[in-house]
Order: C-alpha cells, then structure tokens, then sequence
C-alpha cells in the first residue's frame, strides 16, 4: 500500500540501523513521545537493534493513560445517571475508575454508546432531544478540533442537549515538565508526528533552545522511527540541539492553519491534571466562556472525588521515561490486557499494553 509499504522496507531499515550504528559512540536517552510509536518500536523490534548505547524510554504520549482518574469516576457517575446517552471512543470504556469502567456502568443498564466521531454524538443529540449527550473529549492536540467542531456544530445548531467532558491535554508543556524534573533522563526527542500535523513544529524550537535537547518530528512506520532516531543521535554525538522534521509527507513546519483557529474559537489553555504525573501548567484545553452550556464539568460539576491508585501501578514512573513496563512487579501477573490495573495496560496506546502484546518482556 502506497505511504505505508515504502515505511517498512527492511533493506532500507537495515541501512539506516547500520548508520545509527556507525555514528552512535556514547550512551545516550532518547524518548518517543507517543504511544503510537512505543507500539510501533516494540511491535517491530526496535529497540532490540540499537546499538546498547541508546536507550528507548516511553513518554506520556497516551491520552488514555494520563486522564486523571477522578475525572474518569466523574465521567462513570455522570453516565449511570437518568436520560443521559453518554459517548466515548471505545477504548476509554475499559478504562478502569476506582471501582468500575462505563463497560460496567453501561452493563448495569446505563446508555453509553462507542462513536467513531464527536460528530457522531452530535447526531444522537439532535434525534434525542429529550436525553442529555455527552462525549468524553480526551485526546492531545489531534483530536481537538474534530471536538472543538462538534461542540461549534452544537452551538451553531442551538443544540441544548449536547456537551463534552473535555479532558484535551497538550504535548508540548509536558515535553518541557519532564526536563524540568530532578529525575529527567531525556537527552532526545522524537516529538508526536500526527500532533504536528496539527500544530506545527515552531513550539519546539524555544523547548530544544532552553533544554538543549534535539527534538525530531517523527512518524509511526519503521522507517519513520528509525530515521528520527538517526536524526536524534546524529545531533546529539555532534552537540546541536534542533528541531528538525523528516515526516513533512504529513506534518508541514507551519500545521495546520485550519485546524488550529477553529481550536481558538471554542477552547482556551488552562492548567491540566495529567495522571501519574501530576497538575502541570498550562497544558490542556478547556472550553472558552462562550461555549460553557457544552462544557460538561461546569453543567453536571465534578464532585469532591477521592481518589487512590493502585499502589503497585508504576504508570506514573513509566509515562515519564524512569521506569519500563517490565520493571512493574504486576506485569503479566496481577495486571494484563484482560484485568489491567492501571490504563498504560488497557489503552491500545499504553506501554504496558504494547510490552505485553509484543513481547511479553
Ligand atoms: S503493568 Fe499494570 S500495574 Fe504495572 S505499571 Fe503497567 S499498568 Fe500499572
């Protein structure tokens, strides 16, 4: 298939191993952001043929896994109650809240419906006026402006039965919480290519400025990885710090001009929670004041929810690049695809998932 089969050409991924074999002379720590391209490095092996020197470690670019879990406990208790259609995609049904998941809640005879769009969900509203519509609008930069479409749909309709629990959080503010930390280990990054698409590459440039860490756009096929992480290296063993962007097939340096005013007209930057790794500032989407009849939180509220974690999760430390799935005592035992105990097992986009589907290591 064309854009797809060229990506995965062993004879080409073979020659670009070798380079980063040849030019890799010192240890260094390189993080993909994303979840998509975790699944992809260890689907594919990867990490397996890097030279021992580089080290691969997983970032927290996976919606799922970083939605606070009070906000899933609030999304449960607002989708058990009367006339109420609450929609999600269908991987955050199996996510689990302190107790139970919306699998649950929709088994208990809740009406909570998988969508393939927000659109979708405006659909249900406007053929149910009488039930409340909600969708859980988690997701990083890619997937806002088909929300902020479905909430300027809903507006532009006079929709009254319609709104989103918005959860959006952004990729940059995290890339530069996890260098900011005592902890840090990233000496790399191969930033989120489809996030890119959206926004562009120029935030990057203060972050690889500041940090003095090389950032490279990268995709989700072999040969992308592969060729980020030459890139990555190459800067690194010659002591630059750029951003540079090798997947322009998709991601153009300025994003999508398009995509982001329509985020400007319906959501604002606010401060945002991000599981495991804790309140960081300004790096999620809220919606602005014009749209607050569709903003879920401020119509239903969000309760005083207490949460606790599974103690023996490690998510937090493996969403910052500080620890492997593999170093969890739960993995592969008290926690698995089929009981997870915390959502970098559950998402389709976790570590954890991606290590027990692939490897099993
Ligand atoms: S294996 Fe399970 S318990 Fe361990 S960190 Fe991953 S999700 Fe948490």
């Amino acid at each position: 298939m064309k854009y797809l089969d060229e990506y995965r050409n062993p004879g080409i991924a073979r020659r670009i191993v070798d380079e980063i074999h040849q030019v890799t002379t010192k240890p260094w720590v390189i993080m993909e952001i994303c979840g998509g391209q975790t699944h992809s490095i260890i689907k594919n092996g990867i990490d397996q043929i890097l030279p021992k020197k580089i080290e691969l470690v997983h970032g927290p670019g996976c919606p799922v896994c970083v939605t606070p879990l009070e906000k899933i406990d609030r999304a449960l208790e607002i989708a058990a109650q009367e006339d109420i259609i609450f929609t999600s995609f269908g991987d955050m049904l199996r996510v689990p809240g302190s107790q139970k998941d919306l699998f649950m809640v929709k088994s208990e005879g809740a009406d909570v419906r998988i969508v393939y769009s927000p659109l979708d969900a405006v659909k249900i509203a406007r053929e149910n006026p009488d039930k409340k519509i909600i969708f859980f609008a988690v997701g990083f930069e890619t997937t806002a402006p088909i929300n902020a479409m479905a909430a300027f749909q809903a507006k532009r309709e006079g929709l009254k039965n319609f709104s989103l629990l918005v959860s959006h959080v952004l990729v940059p503010p995290a890339m530069k919480a996890l260098l900011s930390s005592p902890q840090n280990r990233v000496q790399g990054y191969l930033a989120a290519g489809h996030v890119c698409t959206i926004m562009g590459i120029e935030e990057y440039k203060p972050i690889a400025k500041e940090f003095d860490v090389p950032i490279v756009v990268t995709g989700f096929e072999p040969l992308d990885i592969l060729e980020g992480i030459l890139q990555v290296v190459k800067q690194l063993e010659n002591g630059k710090a750029e951003v540079l962007n090798p997947y322009s097939r998709v991601a153009r340096n300025e994003g999508n001009k398009a995509a982001q005013e329509l985020l400007k007209k319906v959501f604002k930057i606010s401060d945002r929670k991000w599981r495991g790794i804790g309140e960081i500032p300004m790096s999620g989407f809220e919606l602005i004041d014009d749209y607050a009849e569709y903003d879920a939180e401020k119509i239903f509220g969000m309760g005083n929810i207490e949460v606790d974690e599974p103690q023996e999760c490690i998510s937090g430390l493996i969403l910052q690049g500080i620890k492997k799935p593999n170093e969890c005592a739960a993995f592969g035992k008290s926690c698995t695809p089929q009981s997870p105990l915390g959502a970098t097992m559950v998402s389709s986009e976790g570590a954890c998932s991606a290590y027990y589907s692939y490897a099993k290591r």
